[in-house]
């Protein structure tokens, strides 16, 4: 059963400064943190509206903050509030999202206690440098540490990483993309970086100091984080930002697509079917490309742009589903009369 969340936003609370990228309450659509009795409230919804037995595959979520460097008095208050839905096995567990410089024994034992099973660490980069200009006032090293120690705990280890920020640079991305997977995070959310209103980097741009990432940029990088990150048995369980009226109002540049993860699959058949056509070299005319099933308009891709790229070199393609094949592989078949000999 598809898993879900019951996402809580508390946003900026317990951000020692003001990242470079970030506005929590424009990302967010929420202005005002929220109690206990908020928390109270949105896990008995979603638990009316999800049913019991796929609330049992649920998450409460608490995202978009720095959580375990909130007051701790406010951070119990809300775990509080949560914890009886995870005893009863309302819902799963208790998922967290907080900053690599927050995370130390004595608030994991606290986490254990209140049913929290998943923690997730803003990293964004594993670059010191690329983390000094954009004001995340915590290093590499950080996430390191953090990372061993949540492990090490138990809990299920999520990394997110941003790409695209001020001083970042392709091999940048590629390094710390090999640094996080050497980490053995469960999960992954990749962003490429947005340049939103009333930000430093909406600042930076205006003066001519930074150059914020095309669309194109974005999916073909994200392309690879995805190819990459699955290809080492880490889970990508997001991929950009979520699309909002508030995200897309306050939005100056940067790699933003609404459906950015289905042009990342676009991309990733795009660049399946190039290879297969060099290695396999078919005559033009018809041709049946075979893929997994459930992934057939991905690779036909948005618009049809695989399916144009295979008609302007000479190609009829027809996509099929082949339940030999998995992830973004492909297979050619052509007619009999033109196989080769
Ligand atoms: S990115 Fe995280 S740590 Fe930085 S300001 Fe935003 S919520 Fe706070």
């Amino acid at each position: 059963m598809k898993h879900a969340n019951i996402a809580i936003f508390v946003p900026h609370v317990g951000c020692p400064n003001r990242c470079s990228f970030c506005d929590q309450r424009r990302i967010t659509g929420v202005q005002a943190p929220p109690d206990g009795g908020a928390v109270r409230a949105a896990c008995e919804q979603a638990l009316q509206q999800m049913g019991e037995e796929r609330a049992r595959n649920a998450e409460v979520a608490f995202f978009g903050g720095s959580f375990t460097a909130i007051p701790r008095e406010y951070m119990i208050e809300l775990l509080e509030a949560a914890r009886p839905f995870v005893w009863e096995h309302a819902f799963h567990g208790i998922r967290i999202s907080t900053r690599p410089d927050a995370i130390d024994p004595e608030v994991l034992g606290l986490l254990r206690v209140y049913g929290v099973t998943a923690i997730e660490l803003g990293a964004q980069s594993m670059d010191d440098e690329v983390l000094r200009l954009n004001r995340r006032g915590h290093t590499a090293r950080d996430v390191e540490n953090a990372s061993r120690m949540i492990r090490a705990g138990g809990f299920s280890l999520g990394h997110q990483m941003m790409f695209g920020l001020y001083g970042d640079t392709a091999e940048k991305t590629i390094a710390t993309a090999r640094r996080l997977a050497a980490l053995k995070p469960d999960t992954m959310r990749v962003y490429p970086t947005v340049v939103l209103k009333n930000t430093m980097l909406a600042e930076l741009y205006e003066q001519g100091r930074y150059r914020p990432l095309t669309v194109p940029e974005a999916v073909r990088m994200s392309a690879w984080l995805l190819n990459y990150f699955e290809t080492h048995g880490v889970s990508v369980i997001r991929l950009g930002l979520h699309a909002s009226r508030e995200l897309e109002e306050n939005m100056i540049a940067g790699g933003y697509h609404a459906a950015l993860g289905e042009l990342c699959a676009n991309e990733l058949f795009r660049q399946r079917i190039l290879r297969e056509l060099e290695q396999c070299n078919p005559p033009l005319g018809k041709l049946v490309v075979e893929v997994a099933p459930g992934r057939v308009s991905q690779a036909v891709g948005q618009r049809r742009s695989n399916a144009l790229m295979l008609e302007q070199r000479g190609y009829q393609p027809k996509f099929c589903p082949n339940r030999s094949l998995t992830g973004y592989q492909c297979r050619f078949r052509w007619p009999l009369s033109k196989q080769r000999k």
